[in-house]
This record gives structure tokens, C-alpha cells and sequence, in this order.
């Protein structure tokens, strides 16, 4: 029994979280609301899109190492350690700590029913001061329980990046451990023996801070180079020649460098508004963070500007959209640049069609009839005045140009990624507009 953790929230860091556990020899109760969800799981079917999820849940549940529940506190009740990766999702810009609260009570309920010491690690991402101020004395309320003594809390922030999840939970840069229990850390260090790692302790709220201020870096990098690709494209520069050669500099990495349509996603939009709101809160205005904001809000539409400077008017024109997941190798479309553009785009009066290679149920639920669903990109291209890419998928920037071109009723291609060699697209007869690229694109069309 004293092998079993439980994990509370069935979404991308839990189950990546719970995987991963059962890799490091632990038998893994994954926790959900969702009903569905939790019946996938035990049925050997991944709930979520994620490479190599599916091949760790067959071979973890037929060793019998995983199972599902919807019951919480029975999860807990059986486990020596509950991790909470609930969602924290926006409320009006403000960070939603209701499944949050509705998690810490659950498992206050489930350490009731046990004897022994028992440890909570916090992976959610919440403002600093929510574990102190919100789980720690619900946790005691539903549990009648003391922190400390009879169970102990850790915050464990989690930098996984979807698509790559697996390898970055069992490859961190750092694990960052906030505690103010010294047992409980231990208990935590124990249960990441397995992975190597520089351990980072500090206390509670340091921990929740530290995931804060590593997202928010990273949107600023992305809404920088961004900015620069707008400004490269009024100067007639190459954008990814000026990220490639700072990016050398090692004071500023080549990392989150690449110029696009903007970031999206479940975490950097929403843990950035969660960021201005709690230091506005204290009467501090971010004006740096506030910069990053509304930089991604407006760049999505500046693909939209490429097509329509190259098209004249989108009124009527068919525009194919390759990509709609945040980011390539997830189904995940939570704040995707491409809710935007798609929107803008019909709102100006194109028909689109939309292709991704593992996001198109999300998009059917969001986009509903107002779009056409092909279901490979050269049927979305087909007869299509204008293909824009959205997400850097690899077989868009694979795609085989000249039967692109050849579908297509007009050759207009807008590369929101920058994936695609401008000197090969005007070679396949394209017009080709990118990301912080406009100079070429003239002499390859006079050429
Ligand atoms: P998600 O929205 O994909 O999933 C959350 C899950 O929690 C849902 O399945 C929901 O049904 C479940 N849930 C909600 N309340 C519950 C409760 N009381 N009991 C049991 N289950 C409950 O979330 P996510 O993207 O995995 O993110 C989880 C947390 O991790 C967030 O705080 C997020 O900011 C953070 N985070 C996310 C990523 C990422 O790449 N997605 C990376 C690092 C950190």
C-alpha cells in the first residue's frame, strides 16, 4: 500500500505525471470528475494525446500498477502521497482556484480515513500564498487533521512542455521542491529518487512564485522575438537570421526564439494573467508583463494581414488553414493562435477549411459548421486561394510544394511558423509571405 500515489486530476500534467510515476515504480490511482476519462483509463485506452502515453499506460496497467477512480478521497485513503494537478484556469484574468479548493477538501476526506502520515504535493500552478492561505486549512478543515504532523504539504511546480512531456518529466532542467515540513520534502525527494536532477527546495510560496516567473520569461521571449520579426519585416530583414545569431549569444539562448503567430496553450496566456492580476492586487502595475500580453493578443492577426496584403480582399476567397492545435505533437487547442485567426478570417468574409493532424475533434467543438474539415492538408488545399500555417506540424513543413501548388486555385502560401524555405515555395511557383520575412518574397516573384 505504501507504494500507491495518488494523482488528482486526470488533464496533461496528471496523466504524463501519473505515467511517469508508474515508471518510477510506484502504482499510480489517477483521480478524476470526469467520468470518461476515468473509464478510458481502465479500459487501456490514454484519455489524452501525448507520444508514448499509450505505450506506458498498456504496459503499466497490464503489470496492474494503474488504475482510475472518481472517487477522490478513496484514492487518497489508499495512497502515502496525492499530487493535485487539478487546472487553474482564468477566471476574468484572475487565476480559478475552485478545483483547486474542491480537490484540497477531497483529500482532506481521504486523509481522514488514514493512520499514517500522509503528503500533498501541489503541481497545479497557484498564485503564491495559495497553498498556505487555501490548501493547507482546507486540508485540515476536511480532515480534522493537523499539517505538520499528521500529513504535510509540498508545492512541486511541473515545466513539462506538451508533446515532449514524457522525456521532460524524466528529464528536468531542475525539480523544484517548496516545503516548510522537512519531512514532507524528504518524502518527495524519495519519490524523485529515480530521476536524476539538481533538486531546488525552497518554501512554499518561493516554489509557487518560481513557476510564475519561468513562464512569464518565457511568453516574454516569445511576444520579443516576435516583435522584432515585425519590425525585421518593415526593415526588409530576415527575422530568423537575427534570432539565430542572438541566440548564439549564450546570455540569451536560442530557446523560445522562433518568430510565429504567437503562443497559446492551457499555461504562458493564462499564468500570465494570473501573474498581472495578483501583483495589480498589490497595487503593482507590471508593465513589462502587460507588454508580453498584448503582443501575443494582436500576432495571430498579423498572418491574417499577410494573406489579405497578397489577396486584396478575403471577402469570398477560400483560405486553407494548416495546423490548429497551440503546438505541434498535442491535441490540445486551449488559447490557440489559431481560434483567432480562424475567426477573423470568417469574420472578414472567407470561407476556410482547417486541417491538424490530431486536433480536429477539439476544433469541431469549437469552429462547429462555421468551417469546412479536410481531412488531409492537400484536400484542405484544394481549390484554396490562400494556405496559412498556423502550427508547426512537420508534415506541413514536409508538405510536398509543387502538388500544393498544383490543387490550389490561387498560389498564395503565408507561413505563420516559418517553416517553410521561401526559396523553395517560389521555386513551386508560390507567393510566399512569413513571420518577419517580406523582402524576398518581391524579388522571387519578379524573378
Ligand atoms: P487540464 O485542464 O488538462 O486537466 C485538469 C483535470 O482536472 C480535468 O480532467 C478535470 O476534470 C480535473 N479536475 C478538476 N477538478 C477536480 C477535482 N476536484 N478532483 C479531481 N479532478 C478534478 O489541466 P492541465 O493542463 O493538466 O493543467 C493542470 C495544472 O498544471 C494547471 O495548474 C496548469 O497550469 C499546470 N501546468 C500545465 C502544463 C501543461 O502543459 N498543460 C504544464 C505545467 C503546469
Amino acid at each position: 500500500m505504501e507504494r500507491s500515489i495518488a494523482v488528482i486530476g486526470l488533464g496533461y500534467v496528471g496523466w504524463v505525471t501519473g505515467l511517469c510515476l508508474a515508471d518510477l515504480g510506484f502504482k499510480v490511482i489517477f483521480a478524476d470528475l470526469d467520468a470518461g476519462k476515468v473509464e478510458l483509463v481502465n479500459q487501456g485506452v490514454a484519455p489524452i494525446y501525448e507520444p508514448g502515453a499509450q505505450e506506458m499506460l498498456t504496459k503499466h496497467k497490464n503489470a496492474g500498477n494503474i488504475k482510475a477512480t472518481t472517487n477522490t478521497a478513496k484514492a487518497v485513503a489508499e495512497s502515502f502521497v496525492s499530487f493535485i494537478t487539478v487546472g487553474t484556469p482564468s477566471l476574468n484574468g484572475e487565476i480559478d482556484l475552485r478545483w483547486v479548493e474542491s480537490a484540497a477538501k477531497d483529500i482532506g476526506a481521504g486523509i481522514a480515513e488514514r493512520d499514517d502520515y500522509h503528503v500533498v504535493a501541489v503541481k497545479s500552478t497557484v498564485i503564491p500564498g495559495t497553498t498556505e492561505e487555501l490548501v493547507i486549512p482546507t486540508i485540515e478543515a476536511t480532515s480534522g487533521k493537523v499539517e505538520g504532523k499528521d500529513f504535510g504539504v509540498c508545492v512541486n511546480p511541473e515545466f513539462l512542455r506538451e508533446g515532449n512531456a514524457i522525456r521532460d518529466f524524466m528529464n528536468p532542467d531542475r525539480i523544484v521542491i517548496g516545503y516548510r515540513d522537512e519531512k514532507a520534502c524528504k518524502v518527495i525527494e524519495s519519490v524523485f529518487s529515480g530521476i536524476k536532477s539538481i533538486i531546488v527546495k525552497t518554501d512554499l510560496r518561493t516554489a509557487e512564485m518560481i513557476k510564475y516567473a519561468n513562464n512569464a520569461f518565457l511568453a516574454m521571449k516569445i511576444s520579443f522575438i516576435n516583435e522584432i520579426a515585425n519590425i525585421c519585416e518593415l526593415f526588409d530583414i530576415d527575422v530568423k537570421q537575427v534570432a539565430y545569431a542572438i541566440g548564439l549569444d549564450f546570455r540569451i539562448n536560442p530557446e523560445f526564439l522562433r518568430a510565429g503567430c504567437g503562443f497559446g496553450g492551457s499555461c504562458l496566456p493564462k499564468d500570465l494573467r494570473a501573474l498581472i492580476s495578483a501583483a495589480r492586487s498589490k497595487n503593482y502595475n507590471p508593465v513589462l508583463l502587460e507588454a508580453a500580453l498584448n503582443v501575443n493578443n494582436k500576432q495571430p492577426l498579423w498572418v491574417v494581414e499577410l494573406a489579405d496584403s497578397v489577396l486584396g480582399d478575403l471577402r469570398g476567397k477560400k483560405v486553407a488553414v494548416l495546423g490548429l492545435a497551440f503546438k505541434p505533437e498535442t491535441d490540445d487547442m486551449r488559447e490557440a493562435p489559431s481560434i483567432k485567426i480562424v475567426r477573423a478570417l470568417l469574420e472578414r468574409g472567407a470561407e476556410v477549411v482547417v486541417h491538424d493532424p490530431k486536433a480536429m475533434e477539439k476544433a469541431k467543438e469549437i469552429f462547429g459548421k462555421a468551417v469546412d474539415y479536410a481531412e488531409t492538408p492537400l484536400n484542405a488545399l484544394r481549390g484554396a486561394d490562400c494556405c496559412i500555417i498556423v502550427t508547426e506540424w512537420k508534415e506541413y513543413a514536409e508538405l510536398p510544394l509543387s502538388d500544393a501548388r498544383r490543387v490550389m486555385r490561387r498560389p498564395v502560401l503565408v507561413d505563420g511558423r516559418r517553416i517553410i524555405d521561401p526559396a523553395k515555395a517560389a521555386n513551386a511557383g508560390f507567393i510566399y509571405r512569413g513571420i518577419g520575412w517580406r523582402k524576398v518574397l518581391d524579388e522571387f516573384r519578379s524573378a
